[in-house]
């Protein structure tokens, strides 16, 4: 299939906002895409060469990437690296000077997307001392035979900056009207997702075999499942109101939630967003095996980093001292953890997604030995509002964020955020010194102490009905100097020409990002608002919700995709929950 048919579709994409016409645009691609190479497609769609879990990166530097640039247009580095600077997008700078070349040679050859696909699924095997010269050598022969938008595009998936503006959802709705010719089939296409995490195999398979091929999606060892998500209550009578009278409380940890795949020797582990993180704990491979009775399971534990004298838990951000990848085993000794487990989805060659709970944490207290490392999350089953007061109490005591409430009968709903699960968290109980994720959208450059850095974020939360981040507040408190550093450095790689199609907000920041950081803030208050988007016109119409003085807590949940930052639904509850705490002693 030519290239030029995906570039073609991609420069229509990034010309809309429009969700209906972005899923149309996909639909006409897919039609026009043979069946053998769908699974291909999808991933180019989602920027990607192969799903997130196989860890496949390209590799490629701007400096390597504008020296192949240099190679085919035959310019000079500095003249591209000035073009780059100006423009801000090497896929733009690349198009724009190939676009003068263009004019006085001809195209020889038509590209393919096997050959870019391929071409690029190589460059990221390469390994060892040429490969930097072969990497630019594989590169300048795509951009010889591309027409400037090919070549656009080609450098957009290689430096991992092509922003198309839709989400999985979005994929998956035009899969269902492509291939069956009804987006209602979009929730069988989920299903497998869920199960396999890699949209490519679920687009391969339903390209070949219709809805029927889906039913060959099975829990899988090494293929990490999508985690099943929890609502959140503000109150113990909300819990009680919504899971009746008799369901289990867990300690809700404040670490990282991982995936634990075994068979034999052998251990996986996938982090909540679905990244291979077996390098950062090498403690966990080493020693997991020994604490259970068999030798196949998929697990799902908390790791909370623990002071090894006094055994107490500490915050969340000691973990990433271990994101590092060399000297990993120096850091295992000084930043010791336990592996605290709380569900299992997999046994002995048997998914356990359809079993209870109940039957599920039973299985794993039958198959795990607890010792100093590996322990089961404490639980207790719970019968009224008076127990669930006391649990609360307790996991507070013992250093915990809250506790997770799970309905005793319900199945693992891999993918999904539902009323299976809820969190309650000390501070929802009563006013708003609650804290939220909230993903970074916008900034605006620093005065004073400031200069050169971004002196306020803007922040948005998530609308997942849209699939829209909305914008709700601007923050420039809670900041170190080290924090505005960090954040400099982590997001100005982040920054885009325009504002990404999925973010909403009355306001002009300095610089747009991609919607890709959370961070964690506090606040004294939500309000109206007539320039934030997020809840709009559901309190009022013409006016959305803002936080009033908001302060950064000190947290990025690094662990956090955009898409599980605090809903609108979450804020809209705050606010209804705020109003009647403030009316409530003018009643009495
Ligand atoms: P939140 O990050 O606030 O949406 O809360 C959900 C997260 O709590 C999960 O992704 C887990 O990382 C974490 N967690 C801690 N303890 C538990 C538990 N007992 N059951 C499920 N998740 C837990």
């Amino acid at each position: 299939m030519q290239f030029s048919l995906i570039s073609d579709t991609f420069e229509k994409m990034e010309s809309t906002t429009k969700r209906l016409e972005l899923t149309q645009y996909l639909v006409d691609l897919f039609k026009a895409t043979p069946r053998e190479i769908i699974s291909k497609v999808v991933y180019l769609i989602q920027g990607k060469i192969r799903p997130d879990y196989e860890g496949v990166e390209l590799g490629v530097a701007e400096k390597l990437a504008m020296r192949a640039i240099s190679k085919s247009a035959g310019i000079p580095v500095k003249k591209i690296h000035e073009v780059f600077v100006e423009d801000g997008d090497l896929g733009h700078a690349a198009s724009k000077i190939l676009e003068q070349k263009a004019q006085t040679t001809f195209m020889v050859q038509q590209i393919t997307t096997e050959r870019v696909y391929d071409t690029l699924l190589k460059i990221a095997k390469l390994e060892g001392t040429r490969s930097q010269d072969m990497k630019m050598k594989y590169i300048s022969s795509l951009l010889n035979d591309a027409t400037p938008q090919e070549a656009k595009f080609i450098l957009k998936l290689i430096m991992g900056t092509l922003r198309l503006g839709i989400a999985d959802n979005t994929v998956m709705d035009a899969l269902a009207i492509a291939y069956t010719g009804s987006r209602e089939n979009r929730e069988r296409l989920e299903a497998a997702y869920n199960v396999s995490s890699d949209l490519g195999r679920v687009a391969e398979e339903i390209a070949k075999h219709d809805l029927r091929g889906l039913d060959n999606f099975r829990v899988s060892l090494f293929s990490p499942i999508r985690p099943m998500l929890a609502e959140r209550v503000k109150s113990e009578s909300e819990a009680v109101e919504k899971l009746g009278h008799e369901f289990a409380a867990e300690y809700k940890l404040d670490g990282e939630r991982v995936q634990i795949h075994l068979q034999d020797k052998k251990v996986v582990l996938f982090s909540r967003r679905l990244e291979n993180i077996t390098s950062y704990y090498p403690d966990i491979v080493e020693n997991i095996a020994k604490s259970l009775k068999t030798t196949e399971i998929i697990l799902e534990a908390e790791i909370v980093a623990i002071n090894e004298n006094t055994g107490e838990f500490l915050p969340f951000q000691e973990l990433m001292h271990r994101r590092r990848k060399y000297d990993i085993a120096k850091i295992v000794g000084q930043y010791p953890i336990t592996v605290n487990l709380f569900d299992v989805m997999y046994l002995n060659g048997k998914s356990l997604l359809d079993t209870t709970y109940d039957e599920r944490r039973k299985k794993l207290e039958e198959t795990v030995i607890e010792n100093d490392f590996v322990r089961l999350v404490p639980r207790t089953i719970v019968r009224s509002e008076n127990d669930l007061e006391e649990v609360l109490e307790n996991a507070i005591n013992a250093g915990c964020e809250g506790l997770m409430l799970k309905v005793l009968d319900a199945p693992y709903r891999a993918g999904a955020r539902g009323s299976n699960w809820l969190k309650l968290k000390r501070e929802y109980r009563n006013e708003l010194g609650d804290s939220l994720d909230l993903v970074v959208i916008g900034a605006f450059f620093g005065k004073g102490r400031r200069t050169g850095r971004y002196g306020t974020l803007l922040l948005a939360t998530y609308n997942q009905e849209r699939d829209t981040f909305e914008s709700i507040c601007k923050v420039g408190t809670g900041f170190t100097d080290e924090n505005l550093d960090q954040f400099y450095q982590i997001l100005q790689d982040k920054v885009t020409l325009k504002k990404n199609p999925r973010i909403e907000s009355g306001m002009e920041p300095d610089v747009w990002f991609e919607p890709e950081i959370v961070i964690e803030v506090v606040a004294s208050e939500i309000t109206l608002s007539p320039v934030h988007t997020t809840a709009k016109d559901v309190i009022r119409k013409g006016s959305g919700l803002a936080l009033r003085f908001p302060k950064f807590t000190g947290k990025i949940r690094d662990e956090k995709a955009p898409e599980d930052a605090s809903t609108d639904q979450e804020v809209i509850t705050l606010y209804r929950n705020q109003k009647k705490i403030t009316q409530n002693p003018a009643e009495t």
